[in-house]
């Protein structure tokens, strides 16, 4: 049931640059770039699974999908080092610490909509 989960999302991405491209007078689009965080729900090869049959018959049926993956990052409370949550599972490698911040890892964003 994952899956299903990432085609709608993936159609509602398809819908919004389909929009851009409508209003910004595109007929071809060469490139979308998405951004998508570690600790996001969206799962890349998910979602490149699902961009095929998302973009059938779509102005972005041969527009290339590029996925950038942004890091799962924290900042510890303690010692204020930068550290990867999903590699250290959580805890700051630094100092032991669980208390921290997060600052990045939770994105999916439409970073970049490239034309001819
Ligand atoms: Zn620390």
């Amino acid at each position: 049931m994952k899956k299903l989960h990432e085609l709608g999302v993936v159609i509602e991405v398809v819908k919004t640059v389909e929009n851009v491209a409508v209003e910004n007078d595109l007929s071809k689009i060469e490139k979308l770039v998405l951004q998508i965080g570690e600790l996001s729900s969206m799962i890349p090869k998910y979602i490149e699974a699902c961009y095929p049959a998302a973009v059938d018959n779509t102005i972005l049926e041969d527009t290339k999908l590029e996925i950038e993956v942004i890091p799962g990052n924290a900042m510890c409370k303690s010692c204020n080092k930068v550290f990867n949550i999903k590699e250290n599972n959580g805890t700051c490698p630094h100092c032991d610490s669980k208390a921290w911040e997060l600052l990045s890892g939770k994105e999916f964003v439409i970073k970049e909509i490239v034309a001819y």
